[in-house]
């Protein structure tokens, strides 16, 4: 295989592009929007995640930009601890796990991909509305989204759709999918600058899977003046029909959902005050879609969101299409062949993806949020009347297991 389109230039799409390159393909992008901005909030890429950026070179920037994860509490609605466990580096890793501004790690990705691609790599402003597979190769076809101008076709040995929860190719091959499926809650998503909580590298989740907030810093710059710029995600059962179309750059009045965090303030995290102090919300459906039966066809695959979107739980999201991506390379790598090759990278990742859509439907390991609550609604003297330590590290394994992340099989890497 000497050629590949990638469709989309988020995440995926762009490390996917890197690894690809790496491997002596010759890729080019293309992404919908016309200029690609440092979009978004907080993500975490775990240590699996961040061996291979490592791998692929991005480790310094990656140091320079994201705040590494000391470690992850639970706590319950009145702030109570449940359990902690260090994280990254301080649990043993060899990769730290990070904690990062979404926008500013696609740019650090962008920016490697135009130096080691060349600057034509990425073509911006072209949306696919249409492709055919002839069996020799791909053809695509592009339009100006907004105006629906047509812009022409290119072809390539193979062509990775990495075109996210929307994703047209999906749509081709599933037409009678629909929207992505509403999981009843609503997440509002938030920046805010305060003071340090914890050790400062905390990851924190507070309360149940009916109202729960999450919080963790993502600049070193703000580290570096004492302060912290907290990541909050604050998150409620409003049940009901899926509001219209799920988009995560859609910002909102906070007062939708403060009123019902006003108490949660837990000493060492004011939440309602760091609500109350960010400047942009926005508003995002927790939405995911069923895991499919097949991801490739002849020379066209899936990747990332487009192909197993899911609930955002356990830091998963983005970390997941990296591993897509450090997969597909690798598969690349070892079969000559094209149809091959991708059709051994969906056996590497659909399972595993698929359990991890289903275990976050569980609430993956925010399960013992769940059980405290259901046990002790009204708080707790003493956490070992409600659970115990046992049940805590089965469900904490557990999860580490699912989302291919448990130390002594990653250390063995
Ligand atoms: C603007 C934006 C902001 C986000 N913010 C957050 C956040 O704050 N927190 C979080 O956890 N997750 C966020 N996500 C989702 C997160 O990036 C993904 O869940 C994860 O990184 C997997 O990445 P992906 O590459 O599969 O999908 P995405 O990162 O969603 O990338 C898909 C890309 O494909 C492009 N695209 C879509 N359709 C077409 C088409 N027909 N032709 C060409 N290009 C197309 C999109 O413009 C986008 O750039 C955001 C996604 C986007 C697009």
């Amino acid at each position: 295989m000497k050629t590949a389109m990638v469709i989309g230039g988020g995440i995926g799409g762009l490390v996917t592009a890197l690894k690809l390159n790496r491997e002596g393909v010759s890729v080019r992008v293309f992404e919908s929007v016309g200029t690609i901005k440092a979009l978004g909030v907080g993500i975490n890429l775990l240590p699996h995640a961040v061996r291979v950026l490592t791998e692929l070179g991005l480790e310094e920037e990656l140091k320079k930009t994201g705040i590494p994860t000391a470690e992850l509490m639970y706590v319950n609605k009145f702030g109570k601890k449940i359990w902690q466990e260090d994280r990254g580096l301080n649990a043993g890793y060899r990769w730290p796990q990070y904690s990062i501004h979404r926008g500013r790690l696609q740019m650090i990705l962008l920016k490697a991909v135009k130096e080691r691609l060349g600057e034509n790599a990425v073509v911006t402003g072209h949306h696919l509305t249409s492709f055919h597979d002839s069996g020799d190769n791909v053809t695509a076809e592009f339009i100006t989204k907004r105006t629906g101008e047509h812009l022409g076709s290119y072809h390539a040995d193979v062509m990775i759709a990495a075109d996210g929860i929307h994703s047209v190719v999906r749509n081709f091959f599933y037409p009678d999918e629909g929207p992505p499926k509403f999981s009843g809650r609503i997440l509002w998503r938030g920046l805010t600058e305060s003071t340090p909580f914890l050790t400062g590298k905390s990851m924190i989740m507070a309360g149940h899977q009916d109202q729960k907030i999450v919080a963790y810093p993502i600049c070193p710059d703000t580290a570096a003046k004492g302060r912290s710029l907290v990541n909050w995600i604050a998150e409620l059962t409003v049940g009901g029909e899926m509001p219209p179309r799920a988009d995560w750059n859609h910002a909102v009045d906070k007062e939708k959902f403060l009123p019902k965090f006003a108490k949660w303030d837990f000493g060492w995290l004011d939440v309602p005050q760091v609500i109350k102090s960010a400047t942009d919300i926005f508003e995002f459906p927790m939405v995911d879609r069923d895991p499919l039966p097949q991801w490739t066809f002849g020379r066209v695959t899936l990747l990332g969101d487009a192909a197993h979107p899911m609930y955002p739980i356990g830091s998963n999201g983005a970390s997941q299409a990296i591993l897509d991506a450090d997969a597909l390379g690798q598969s690349i790598l070892e079969n000559q062949n094209a149809e091959l090759a991708l059709k051994s990278y969906e056996q590497i990742r659909m399972e595993p993806t698929a359990n991890i859509v289903f275990a976050n439907r569980k609430n993956g390991p925010e399960e013992v949020m769940q059980i405290v609550e259901e046990r002790a609604t009204k708080g707790f003297e003493s956490l070992d009347d409600v659970i115990t330590k046992q049940e805590l590290e089965k469900i904490a394994n557990k999860y580490k297991k699912v989302a291919g992340f448990d130390r002594e099989t990653l250390n063995q890497k």
